[in-house]
């Protein structure tokens, strides 16, 4: 059956608390209650359907929660100030001391660095493993393991996880698929492919503007009101709560995910196919040559493409280096760290996002110096910008004189 995340959203009606187009912006901190008995009973728990204190909830926090579940396809979803907001309460609301995690080992830099550094503290520990291969992901669950996280398609590597696979893998140990899947809104749908908790960083292609950042966690009705229990709730009690005018800023911006998500998808695989077909080692999982290629191909929701991350390898730091500089001076993008922008944004994920990983780590997963991360901007005539693009690389001789095509 077809599946698609944008008419979920339009089906969704809400209006201003004056028949407005848009809801109302909730601009309070705290919420009055008619009993004072209905008080007690919120602090007892019983916080459904209740506002209390916008840290718990607010009704514009609701509103962009509700969105996001209804794309996600889970029962409902709490936004947090941060993507790495979202990420932490979760692990914390799932872990505590002498548990243990299974993560994929190319995951978001702040997510490793989460794991590998801040956790130990707390006496969580963390194995991290090529979550492409499904047989090294089991054997590296323990009777301690609390879940199996991994991104959709991995940052900066594009790695494709084959969540039915991994589901499975979970089920079987009663654990958790926890999956970020910032990379790939509306392409991939983690939810009917067997994950549990999905997490996404509005930050990028949900927000789509750069200029705010903000998270999600899309999941069961029990496990979101467990984050926001008042006695235990990590997302509740560690505090990263999404301010309400922000929520109602990134539910306006939403409203055109899904164009944008299509036509950062044609134009990635447009510059793709044409780099590939010019001999460079460009990696999108769009390409039949991407390993992961046919998994993505079962995941996505056809009409949303691959999504808009695309690699490719200039050679060494120098030359990407010198490429970025000279693209950003010609106006084809910002040097620039985060995704999801209008603008092309791109930057060297070894010396910049993910340097939190230690180098040998970085070359044990493949990736190299030379490598540029490429977040595809929404230009409208994209053979133009590819034609500047290769005019950059011969320059620079990245790409050889002699390719013409
Ligand atoms: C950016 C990013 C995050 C962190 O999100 P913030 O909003 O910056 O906290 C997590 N995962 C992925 C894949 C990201 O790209």
């Amino acid at each position: 059956m077809k599946f698609d995340p944008a008419s979920k959203i339009q089906d969704l009606q809400y209006f201003g608390e004056f028949g407005g187009v848009n809801p109302s912006i909730s601009d309070s901190s705290t919420y009055t209650f008619l009993s004072a008995k209905t008080m007690f009973d919120t602090f007892e728990g019983n916080t459904e359907g209740c506002y209390l204190y916008s840290r718990h909830s607010s009704p514009s926090n609701l509103y962009l929660g509700e969105a996001l579940a209804a794309m996600e396809a889970t029962e409902t979803a709490n936004v947090t100030a941060s993507g790495m907001g979202a990420i932490t309460a979760v692990i914390l609301q799932l872990c505590g001391a002498g548990d243990h995690i299974v993560s994929g080992r190319t995951v978001y830099g702040g997510t490793y660095a989460f794991m590998k550094n801040f956790l130990p503290k707390l006496k969580v520990t963390t194995s991290f493993i090529d979550i492409t291969k499904p047989e090294v992901v089991e054997a590296a669950i323990t009777p301690h393991t609390k879940m199996i996280y991994c991104e959709a398609v991995s940052n900066p590597l594009l790695e494709v996880a084959d969540l039915e696979a991994l589901s499975a893998i979970a089920r079987k140990h009663n654990i958790p698929l926890v999956v970020d899947n910032t990379f790939t809104p509306m392409n991939i749908t983690p939810k009917n492919h067997g994950a549990d908790i999905v997490i996404h960083s509005l930050t990028k292609f949900i927000n789509g503007s750069s200029d705010t950042v903000g998270g999600v966690v899309c999941g069961t009705k029990d496990f979101c009101l467990s984050l926001k229990d008042v006695n235990d709730g990590a997302a509740m009690l560690l505090g990263s709560t999404m301010d309400s005018l922000r929520a109602a800023s990134v539910l306006k911006n939403m409203r055109t995910l899904h164009i944008r998500m299509k036509k950062h998808s044609e134009n990635a695989l447009y510059l793709a196919q044409k780099f590939e077909a010019d001999g460079l080692k460009v990696v999108y999982p769009g390409l039949p040559s991407h390993p992961g290629h046919e998994t993505m191909k079962r995941m996505i929701n056809a009409d949303y493409g691959f999504g808009g991350m695309m690699t490719l390898d200039a050679g060494s730091l120098e030359k990407a280096n010198a490429l970025m500089e000279m693209m950003q001076e010609r106006n084809l993008g910002y040097l620039a760290v985060s995704l999801g922008f209008y603008k092309t944004l791109f930057s060297a994920p070894g010396s910049s996002t993910s340097s939190e990983i230690p180098e040998e780590e970085q070359k044990a997963m493949g990736l190299s110096d030379g490598l540029i991360r490429f977040s595809i901007g929404l230009d409208e005539d994209i053979e133009r910008t590819y034609q500047s693009m290769k005019t950059c690389m011969k320059e620079l001789g990245i790409l050889s004189e002699a390719v013409t095509a």
